[in-house]
């Protein structure tokens, strides 16, 4: 099963994707995930990368679409993915669909909120730097302040998660990324869910809809 999680920033992919990777056992790929283990590990990739994602700003699309690639060659992704956070743009959602050919997308979920609500979320966000986990400081705290309930490690607030990032970021996304709505609907992929609703009745709604792909 290849999917496809499309959405603004803090629209509730990466906390969907983590439940589907338990239930489907397929891997996550989530480009930021990737982008961000370069920057901690100051990469040549990292270096680049880091002045665009603490603007807000898009990294390029051939540096984007090289690692996609790359990743998507793995052994892991032979019974599928979920793609997080990729495609972000028309180009780069061209040069999916060419790079699959013959084979195609399966689905395409658009987890749709509104401005607001990305706000909300992003700016009480929290992350754990060890394992990735995403917690909520209003509805979702960790245990203990600071430390994550899974693996103990740091649990911290991305720099872009910052109000004056996310408020760019939200722009980028209705420019560049929104026009990926259509251009997946016309192709008669896209599947909206509504992103407002509680974490687990998101889930029971993205989970309707891979019941019935079924299979790989
Ligand atoms: P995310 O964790 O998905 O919110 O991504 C964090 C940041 O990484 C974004 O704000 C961008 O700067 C960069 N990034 C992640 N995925 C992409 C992509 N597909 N295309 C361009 N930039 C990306």
């Amino acid at each position: 099963m290849k999917l496809i999680l499309l959405g603004a920033p803090g629209a509730g992919k990466g906390t969907q994707a983590e439940k589907i990777i338990d239930k489907y056992k397929i891997p996550q790929i989530s480009t930021g995930d990737i982008l961000r283990e370069n920057v901690k590990n100051q990469t040549e990739l990292g270096l680049k990368a880091k002045e665009y994602m603490e603007k807000g700003e898009l990294v390029p699309d051939d540096v984007i679409i090289g690692i996609i690639k790359d990743r998507l060659a793995k052994d892991d992704c032979r019974n599928g993915y979920i793609l997080d956070g990729f495609p972000r743009t028309i180009p780069q959602a061209e040069a999916l669909t060419e790079a699959l050919k013959p084979d195609k997308i399966d689905k395409v979920i658009f987890i749709n909120v509104s401005d607001d609500v990305v706000i909300e979320r992003l700016s009480l966000r929290r992350v754990c730097k060890n394992c990735g986990a995403i917690y909520h400081m209003k509805y979702n705290p960790p245990k203990e302040e600071g430390v994550c309930d899974k693996c103990g490690g740091e649990v911290y607030q991305r720099d872009d998660d910052k109000e004056e990032t996310i408020k760019n970021r939200l722009k980028v996304y209705r420019e560049q990324t929104e026009p990926l709505v259509k251009y997946y609907s016309d192709s008669g992929l896209l599947v909206e869910i509504d992103g407002t609703k509680s974490v687990d009745e998101i889930a029971n709604d993205i989970d309707s809809v891979l019941s019935k792909i079924g299979g790989n």
